[in-house]
């Protein structure tokens, strides 16, 4: 199937004010993706996580808004529920520490969540730094070992069982220089661990627009068409993300348009929604 006028327009990939780098009210996405035809606006803002060292972090929720973030997206769903399917979930790293705290919350809270493997996280003594407390940035790999350790962690996460898909899997192309040979075993390895776990892999509208913006500047971007060609390879399924972090990035339909035709003419499965109760 290309047509996307014959598939539902589904986004499981939204931000709020609350990750202080996004913008407008729960509502202003909700109104617009009603207004643009979407049947399922998922909220995945960024994760809190219950930091032992205090730490308080400039690209996330803190603990204490998880409930009111909570509360607010369900009664969305409840006002808007003849309209729109409006699921709750995170985005989140897989850090090692915090697994347990996030299953547990998942279990009880979360509709889903999914990998956005942003930072580096070990299960060392000191463990806030090594996760946005000081961790490194995997939108910023430059050299083949970050491209090494950001596939490993990439992998680690899709093995806790916990995630239903993995945002922006190409993440370390961002600010990469070429698609060398380590990207290209990074890629594969993320591919076959995605197929033998059957989880799909975002292909995200945000990374188009900086790609849009840094065209010329002598970095791969993402998401990395070398990195989807191996993921077709692989038999991959793939699941398109607005990755919205301003209610007008919804309108974005020519976008997903073209990474509809791209995606499928590589022959990989678009998947229309994630199948799974309560999110279609
Ligand atoms: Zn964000
Ligand atoms: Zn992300």
């Amino acid at each position: 199937m290309t047509d996307a006028g014959e598939r539902p327009l589904v986004n499981y990939h939204t931000h709020t004010w609350r990750c202080l780098h996004a913008e407008g009210t729960e509502e202003e996405y909700v109104r617009r993706a009603i207004d643009m035809g979407f049947s399922v606006l998922g909220f995945a803002d960024h994760t809190p996580w219950p930091y032992e060292s205090g730490y308080v972090s400039g690209m996330r929720m803190r603990l204490d808004q998880l409930r009111g973030y909570l509360d607010t997206v369900r009664a969305l769903g409840e006002r808007y529920a003849d309209r729109i399917k409006i699921p709750v979930g995170l985005e989140c790293e897989a850090f090692p520490q915090y697994m347990g705290w996030l299953s547990e919350l998942k279990a009880s809270s979360l509709d889903y969540v999914i990998l956005g493997n942003h930072y580096d996280g070990r299960d060392d003594a000191d463990h806030d730094a090594f996760s946005d407390g000081g961790g490194f940035y995997f939108g910023q790999c430059g050299e083949p070992a970050h491209v090494r350790r950001y596939a490993e962690r990439t992998i680690a996460g899709m093995r806790t069982g916990l995630f239903d898909y993995v945002a922006h899997p190409d993440l370390y192309c961002h600010l990469y220089p070429r698609f060398d040979a380590e990207c290209a075993a990074a890629a594969k390895d993320i591919c076959a661990a995605a197929k033998a776990l059957d989880i799909p892999l975002e292909y995200n509208l945000l990374g188009v627009q900086y790609h849009a913006r840094e065209a010329g500047l002598g970095r791969l971007g993402y998401p990395c068409p070398r990195f989807w060609e191996i993921a077709a390879g692989q038999g991959c399924k793939a699941i398109i993300g607005f990755d919205a972090h301003r209610p007008e990035a919804l309108e974005r339909r020519d976008d997903y348009d073209r990474a509809l035709a791209f995606l499928t003419g590589l022959g990989l499965e678009v998947l229309p929604f994630l199948d799974k109760p309560g999110l279609r």
